[in-house]
């Protein structure tokens, strides 16, 4: 694997204004560092420990995302190092961000996940859910955390036409959930779009997309 050249060969194909976020997990930071090298300074982690790990060991201009499920007793943990949580997926979960937040005295920017994928596995908002968590006015009130957009994933398949559809829900999740809010000058991320379908995602109005095997290989979990 030539982690620069992979990490070269995709920001060739992402537009201005995406950004990239170089999905890491799993890989040890030796490969991170291939990346760094080449400029790249957004990496995403899917567990808190692994994480934590790497934020300590690694350069500290990395902006480290949490992209995977987040239990509720892992928030702390993360708190200190992570930049942006894209897997907000209950109410519960974002009221308490916003309280440890509060107790390191920090902002920090979080994306609502939308569930749109047939999968029943998968973690996240409805839409009805969703709007009935702006209704409620609880986003307006938080004190230390931002909302800047929206996070999700189209159905494991190779249905084009599904996960077309699956984007322009998310899509379309964003925009109304945008016209529901107070206020929503920094409601303007839509993170979607990984190795098989970020390019469809783009199209579909992605401006994060975030990308792993296609940049370190295979995982070996
Ligand atoms: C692992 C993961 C990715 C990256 O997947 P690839 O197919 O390897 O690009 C993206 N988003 C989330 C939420 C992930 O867990």
């Amino acid at each position: 694997m030539n982690v620069g050249n992979n990490i070269l060969k995709v920001r060739a194909t992402i537009p201005q204004g995406v950004e990239l976020v170089a999905v890491s997990k799993f890989h040890p930071n030796e490969a991170l560092m291939e990346a760094y090298e080449v400029g790249q300074r957004v990496f995403g982690e899917s567990r808190a420990t692994e994480l934590v790990a790497k934020a300590k060991s690694l350069p500290d201009d990395i902006q480290w995302h949490f992209i995977g499920h987040l239990q509720t007793n892992k928030v702390r943990m993360i708190m200190p190092y992570v930049s942006l949580i894209h897997s907000v997926d209950s109410e519960r979960l974002l009221l308490l961000i916003d309280a440890e937040a509060k107790r390191i005295n920090r902002t920090i920017d979080v994306l609502l996940q939308v569930h749109v994928a047939e999968e029943e596995t998968k973690f996240g908002f409805s839409l009805e859910e969703l709007l009935q968590l702006v209704e409620s006015g609880v986003i307006d009130s938080l004190e230390n955390v931002r909302v800047v957009g929206v996070m999700g994933m189209a159905t494991n398949t190779d249905d084009e036409m599904r996960i077309n559809a699956d984007f322009e829900a998310i899509a379309q999740t964003y925009q109304q959930t945008r016209t529901l809010l107070k206020n929503n000058d920094a409601f303007t991320q839509i993170s979607m779009g990984m190795s098989d379908d970020y390019l469809i995602a783009i199209e579909k109005g992605s401006t994060m997309v975030r990308i792993g095997s296609t940049i370190f290989g295979y995982r070996q979990y």
